[in-house]
């Protein structure tokens, strides 16, 4: 079994949830008392919160190359990024290790794709809904991505930023999460990616009537199945 090593803190309550479910997954795949071999490194999410806030993704990029340096020194044999924001900045992450890293759009197209969905809705931070560095990764794959109008797209973001990261889940905020959705798929979407890995803490499959691609899940089972191939 490869050593994962993790790039978390961004926010630790969704890579908490990510540690649980790699070593969930080696669980349910290994049996016995096998868990997960892994190495983690966690920033403190207000230094990266505040180069988002600045533009500053060049000074971000620098951070995160470093921790994953950091992570490949400690023994990781492929990398992942607890987040699907800071994937704006992945070129910088993958450019700086020799191991491989593992892009959380890749396997995400990868699920949409095995569900046989066309088009999918997206769901994330502004910067993920509204920057091409997603979207762009996933029409690659030939998805067609809708994002939410302006209006949704304030709501899904500021609870993610208000009360997601600060682990408060609100049923209000479900509900408003389940409408943005439902409007979603009244513009065409065949499914629905939760691209922001704390989405998936507030709401899930039972909460929409699409395919739902939680990708905090997604992700994790992406890199057990790297960890553990041959
Ligand atoms: N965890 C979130 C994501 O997956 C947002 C926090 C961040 O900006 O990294 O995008």
């Amino acid at each position: 079994m490869k050593t994962i090593g993790l790039i978390g803190g961004m926010s630790w309550e969704s890579s908490a949830l990510s540690y649980r479910l790699i070593n969930e997954e080696v669980r349910d795949r290994l049996g016995g008392f096998h868990s997960a071999r892994a190495v983690m490194t966690s920033v403190d999410f207000a230094e990266i919160e505040a180069l988002q806030a600045a533009d500053d993704w060049d000074a971000a990029g620098a951070v995160l190359a470093r921790e994953a340096q950091a992570l490949e020194r400690a023994g990781a044999e492929l990398i992942m990024l607890c987040t699907n924001t800071m994937h704006l900045v992945a070129d910088r992450i993958e450019s700086a290790v020799d191991v491989p890293f593992l892009h959380i759009a890749d396997v995400t197209a990868d699920a949409i794709q095995a569900g046989g969905q066309r088009a999918v809705g997206l769901l994330g931070t502004r910067f993920t809904m509204e920057k091409a560095f997603y979207r762009e990764r996933l029409e690659a794959r030939g998805i067609t991505v809708i994002v939410p109008e302006e209006g949704d797209r304030s709501v899904v973001h500021d609870i993610i930023y208000g009360e997601l990261v600060h682990g408060v889940v609100r049923q209000e905020s479900r509900q408003a999460y389940r409408e943005v959705v439902e409007r979603l798929v009244e513009r065409g979407a065949e499914g629905v990616v939760l691209g922001c890995t704390e989405i998936e803490l507030l709401v899930g499959a039972d909460d929409v009537d699409v395919a739902v691609h939680p990708t905090t899940r997604i992700q994790a089972r992406a890199a057990v199945a790297a960890a553990l191939a041959d």
